[in-house]
């Protein structure tokens, strides 16, 4: 999806002129200093945070955090923060938190004219589907995703011509071209129930081959599946998980479903980043192996001071791609702008509102 932006002068002031049409007033950098007074101000989130930013990053981290805040104000702006994203952003910045799909439904609630994706593409594309209206920004455009990378829309037009009359469930984590292929989408918290709703024998699913993998340990549904994998989860093994185990048998092992099938074989919980952390908050074990990304673990321990975090950590090169300085830059120069070709859109949004409209 292209970005196409132009800025024109009138005198002193300048304007950000989107595709879209909608113009913005440019904004003055604003100040950096960390000065004593800022400090005091922010103590007390830096209190929360204290087991999780070294004290160290905090002036770093600080003055971002106070002038994004501010100029969220005078955009008009929320930030859907993915719960990857590093703390300073989960718990600095964020208005909303959660996984892609409660990202995509909050951008269709929220009031504001504005809305930062604080996640990788497909997911500023999902919210784009759903709240077409609003100007909807990504602080890195390369913020990708090896799963969503994996296929295009013409690989599944042609499994689709390869099995025909075979509906197609596709993960949200595809672009927008694959999305527009498919009938209905599914998150990795709803994906049993979506393949079954579907009422057939067989169902084409997409793309990644180990959450199909777990999807059809539960399900008779036969799926035909895509050899697509999230490069984060793929790299866990289940033999470090048992290595984990035996120095504490105690310690709980929870793991996401885009996990290999070895690793999901020795978890005690497998579940949807936000069943994960939900399963955290409501159990409270003293230690817990998180099998996901390394951030997620840090924000959850933000929060359950109480439960000791063992961090296989394997980070999203993708997600960390979003920063501070970076989301400020997308505040100031109201870029970069996530354009779906409305052909397109008018298809994927069909196969993502069939799955949010399913009685759960
Ligand atoms: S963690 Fe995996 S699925 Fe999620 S954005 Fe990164 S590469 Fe994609």
């Amino acid at each position: 999806m292209t970005e196409l932006s132009a800025t024109i002068s009138s005198g002193d002031k300048a304007q950000t002129v989107l595709s879209s049409g909608k113009s913005y007033r440019k904004l003055a950098m604003p100040d950096l200093q960390w000065t004593p007074a800022l400090e005091r101000e922010m103590r007390p989130l830096y209190e929360k945070l204290a087991n999780v930013i070294p004290s160290v990053e905090w002036p770093f981290h600080a003055p971002y955090i106070k002038a994004i805040n501010d100029l969220k104000k005078e955009r008009n702006a929320v930030i859907l923060a993915h719960n990857y994203m590093t703390p300073e952003i989960f718990h600095g910045v964020a208005d909303f938190m959660g996984d892609s799909l409660q990202l995509a439904q909050q951008a269709a609630r929220v009031e504001a004219d504005v809305i930062i994706q604080c996640g990788v593409h497909f997911m500023a594309e999902t919210s784009k589907l759903l709240s077409p209206q609003k100007t909807v920004l990504i602080p890195d455009m390369d913020a990708g995703c090896s799963l969503a990378s994996s296929i295009t829309g013409a690989d599944l037009r042609a499994m689709r011509a390869a099995y025909p009359g075979v509906p197609v469930v596709s993960y949200v984590n595809t672009s927008a071209d694959v999305k527009a292929e498919t009938d209905i989408c599914c998150t990795s918290s709803n994906a049993v129930q979506v393949v079954e709703s579907l009422g057939t024998d067989r169902v084409i699913f997409v793309p990644d081959e180990y959450l199909a993998s777990y999807v059809q340990s539960q399900t008779d549904v036969q799926l035909i599946v895509w050899k697509g994998h999230c490069e984060v989860h793929e790299r866990f093994t289940g033999e470090e998980l048992r290595a984990y185990r035996e120095a504490d048998p105690s310690v709980k092992i929870i793991a996401h479903p885009e996990c290999p099938p070895d690793v999901l074989a020795e978890a005690d919980f497998t579940g949807s980043t936000a069943k994960m952390i939900d399963w955290v908050k409501t159990n409270e074990p003293p230690r817990v192996v998180m099998v996901t990304e390394c951030s997620m673990a840090d924000n959850v321990a933000a929060e359950t001071p109480n439960v000791n975090f063992v961090r296989p950590c394997n980070l999203c090169p993708y997600m960390k791609r979003i920063s501070l300085p970076k989301i400020l830059d997308s505040l100031l120069e109201m870029k970069d702008e996530v354009v779906i070709d409305p052909m397109i859109a008018e298809k994927a949004r069909r196969s993502v509102e069939r799955m949010i409209n399913l009685k759960s």
